[in-house]
């Protein structure tokens, strides 16, 4: 069976089309600007990538031009919407209505509609996307795979705030976490390294790329992660500040107003905002480090503090661990961050392969030295493949 794998944001909708079988990844592209103007960007295996200016007012016509790409007589990849058995569809925030992933019908879409106020530029997004394949594929099932469901399991010391107990009552102000796919993608095929069984292991996750979080997996399950009500919390990111001191936003107040004031800690501040407005692009802010720029340096030394200090954390949570995991953009690609990161963990027995780590980019590795205590693996993630495998599960069922 294929799989129609769609991530929609509220002006873009990135797909691959997988066969669910072979996990191949028979085509994928991107739509952006849409509801602005409209370009398509496709490419089939093995073959060209393609670009095309589009008129596309809604995320209908988004959807109506990956199909017309999928199914064009030359440059497509199967003979008619038949060909596609499934569509699995990405969803940013579940809340606490769902643990897991779930079969789309009308109760699914009004609770995901219900967790709008908890992800407002996300979840109408992901919903519109969902109507849009609605439309032209009226017969075909549809899966959705939520961002925070594997952190569904984390305890209530982990996931409430220190804040009145009525507001998570009232408003469900609580941690969720994000980037559920990814670390349960990443912790399982983990497991099958250590060559343990996924319920008997202590794995610490490293997401990191434009967005960052860490995640303590302990026993193939969740039990805290660094993201909370909103993907800002946590560690330093691309431009996210992450943790701070909630009375920071008090003294920017009276600067600025609250939208501004949110703008600098979700767009300005991160690696981006320390390095002086430099980048939030590690490949930027190493090459700019290695020049000699101090403010690089500084940023890219704040970001790997806090990872540090997580894993710290996550440590003491499991009461040990068996792996860490570095996987995403900068987790795969940037051996200077990891060497950073993994030199403040020598107490925790590990043994850092200097040499390996350098210059490694994306590719499945153990870079801990064969007698090293703990384990260091770096792991490129798929959260495409993951969804296409969810999907399959549920549709099968
Ligand atoms: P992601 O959000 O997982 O796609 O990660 C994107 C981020 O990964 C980029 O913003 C870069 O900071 C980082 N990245 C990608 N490629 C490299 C590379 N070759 N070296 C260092 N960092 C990289």
């Amino acid at each position: 069976m294929n799989v129609l794998v769609i991530n929609c944001g509220s002006s873009s909708l990135k797909f691959q089309l997988i066969n669910a079988k072979s996990e191949e990844v028979l085509a994928k592209g991107i739509c952006e600007r849409i509801g602005i103007d409209g370009r398509l960007t496709y490419q089939p295996e093995g073959g060209e990538k393609e670009k095309s200016e589009k008129a596309m007012p809604t995320h209908t016509e988004a959807i109506q031009f990956v199909i017309e790409a999928l199914t064009n007589p030359e440059t497509g990849v199967v003979n008619s919407l038949d060909e596609i058995g499934a569509v699995g569809h990405r969803m940013v925030h579940g809340g606490e209505k769902f643990a897991s992933s779930v079969v789309i019908t009308d109760e699914v879409k009004k609770a995901v509609e219900e967790c709008n106020d908890l992800a407002p530029l996300h979840n109408p997004a992901n919903l519109i996307g969902v109507a849009a394949c609605e439309n032209l594929m009226p017969n075909t099932p549809m899966v959705a795979v939520f961002d925070t469901a594997f952190h569904q399991t984390m305890p209530p010391k982990a996931y409430m705030y220190g804040l009145p107990y009525e507001y998570y009552e009232k408003y469900k102000v609580r941690r969720y976490g994000f980037h559920g796919t990814s670390h349960s993608f990443v912790s399982k095929r983990a497991a099958e390294l250590l060559g343990k069984a996924y319920d008997e292991t202590k794995t610490i996750v490293c997401h990191l790329g434009n967005g960052s979080s860490v995640t303590a997996v302990l026993n193939g399950k969740s039990v805290d992660t660094s993201m909370g009500l909103t993907p800002l919390e946590g560690l330093v990111m691309g431009t996210r500040c992450g943790d701070i001191d909630p009375a920071i936003m008090e003294f920017l107040a009276h600067k600025l107003d609250v939208d501004g004031v949110m703008k600098i800690l979700n767009k300005d501040s991160g690696v981006y905002g320390l390095s002086g407005g430099l980048s939030s692009d590690f490949r930027d802010l190493t090459d700019a480090s290695l020049a000699g720029d101090k403010k690089a340096q500084i940023a890219m030394e704040v970001f790997s503090y806090r990872v540090a200090k997580y894993i710290g954390a996550y440590v003491a949570v499991m009461n040990g661990v068996d792996d860490i995991v570095f996987t995403a953009g900068i987790g795969e690609n940037d051996d200077i961050v990891r060497e950073q990161v993994c030199s403040y963990l020598g107490y925790l027995g590990i043994e850092f392969n200097t040499e390996l780590n350098k210059g490694l980019r994306g590719k499945e590795t153990e870079l801990s030295m064969p007698g090293s205590k703990v384990k260091v693996f770096v792991i490129p993630t798929n959260e495409e493949l993951a969804i296409a495998r969810e999907t399959l599960e549920l549709v099968r069922k």
